[in-house]
């Protein structure tokens, strides 16, 4: 009986299609079967300070007499401890004792054949029965994340690919309606005055003249220049902003809620910055940027066409620079499309 109940446990962890739904499913099952006081999913981001780690999802065992395990943190970033660090540098499972006397046991992670994260219990000294299961879940978990990342991802550049384009947005509308209703409901006088936080922003990025760079010095080339720019996007944008390749020379970027002032700002800079970069055979290449509001009511595909509406117009008015489709509201350049309603959609 307790072998099908743990091919159950695997079974729905195979089932994952999300990486979020996987890390959830990897530490509630080891809590199932390993006696433990807490239990942490540490994960390397791939930018950002490599003196932190990602504490992507932590449960913490009931203090009020029940069974259920308790979520306690969700993507904080926290310094790395020595003990992490080691474990990430030997690559390999190792106990300590903490100061409150309990056992922590650490199990790397690979993704990809690359140590990207640990996993960490904290128990009893009896939880070390359990390290043998822990760390083929571990190695299970890893197989899973390097498949569902490769399939989220674009090869070249390591951005998130245009297919994850809806499910990633939408998570995040749901996330911003979801803090919305927060603030509404608040007992803070000042965040109920708002009447409306700040919005996220998308962008839509497209390299210049592309096509001749390629033509002129080859596709290698132009490879590279895309390497430039994702590398570029990186460095410059947040970690909770949401990076893809939509394909060939187009990008987008999600900026998570700031005001339009800023908004702006942070995308010129970024402008700025690739305008900057001078190739050494290329010399010097541009890029366009259509940007719009995103409104937790619109659909995905309303807001790319209206960021895709204000790129267009940046780059009939001669390239190299860019444009948001609300000014282009505001100036009259196009009509505000109104709102599908149902008679519209039937
Ligand atoms: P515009 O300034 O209007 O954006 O023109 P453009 O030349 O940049 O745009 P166009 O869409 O005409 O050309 C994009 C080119 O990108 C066409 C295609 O051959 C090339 N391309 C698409 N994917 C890749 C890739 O992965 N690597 C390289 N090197 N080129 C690519
Ligand atoms: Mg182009």
């Amino acid at each position: 009986i307790m072998d099908t109940v743990l091919l159950e446990s695997i079974l729905d962890i195979s089932r994952k299609r999300d990486v979020d739904a996987l890390d959830l499913s990897l530490v509630s099952t080891l809590v199932k079967f390993v006696p433990l006081l807490s239990i942490s999913l540490y994960k390397r981001p791939d930018r950002s300070n490599a003196d932190f780690i990602e504490e992507t999802i932590k449960l913490s065992s009931p203090t009020d007499g029940t069974d259920d395990y308790r979520i306690v943190a969700d993507r904080d970033m926290i310094p790395l401890d020595k003990h992490l660090e080691a474990c990430l540098k030997t690559e390999s499972a190792f106990t300590h004792r903490t100061e409150s006397g309990s056992v922590r046991l650490l199990v790397p992670i690979s993704k990809d054949h690359k140590t990207a994260g640990v996993l960490a219990l904290e128990g009893e000294e009896n939880m070390l029965e359990h390290q043998p299961l822990v760390e083929i879940f571990a190695e299970l978990y890893g197989n899973y994340w390097t498949i569902l990342d490769e399939s989220e991802r674009d090869k070249l550049t390591g951005l998130l690919n245009r297919r994850t384009y809806d499910k990633k947005l939408n998570k995040l509308l749901q996330a911003q309606k979801i803090n919305q209703e927060k603030q509404k409901t608040s007992d803070n006088p000042q965040w109920r005055q708002r009447k409306t936080g700040p919005t996220a922003w998308l962008a839509v990025l497209d390299i210049d003249n592309f096509k001749t760079i390629n033509d002129n010095y080859g596709h290698l080339f132009g490879d590279e220049v895309i390497l430039m720019l994702s590398q570029k996007m990186k460095a410059s944008f947040r970690r909770s902003d949401l990076l893809f390749r939509f394909g060939g020379d187009e990008f987008v970027i999600v900026l998570e809620p700031i005001p339009a002032e800023m908004a702006r700002l942070t995308l010129e800079r970024f402008r700025q910055t690739v305008t900057d970069h001078r190739f050494p055979q290329i010399g010097n290449i541009a890029i366009s940027i259509g940007y719009a509001k995103i409104t937790e009511n619109d659909f995905p595909q309303t807001i790319l066409n209206q960021a895709d509406k204000a790129l267009y117009y940046a780059k009939e008015k001669g390239k190299d620079r860019m444009f948001s489709y609300q000014e282009l509201i505001d100036s009259g350049v196009y009509q505000e499309e109104k709102k599908a309603g149902a008679t519209e959609l039937f």
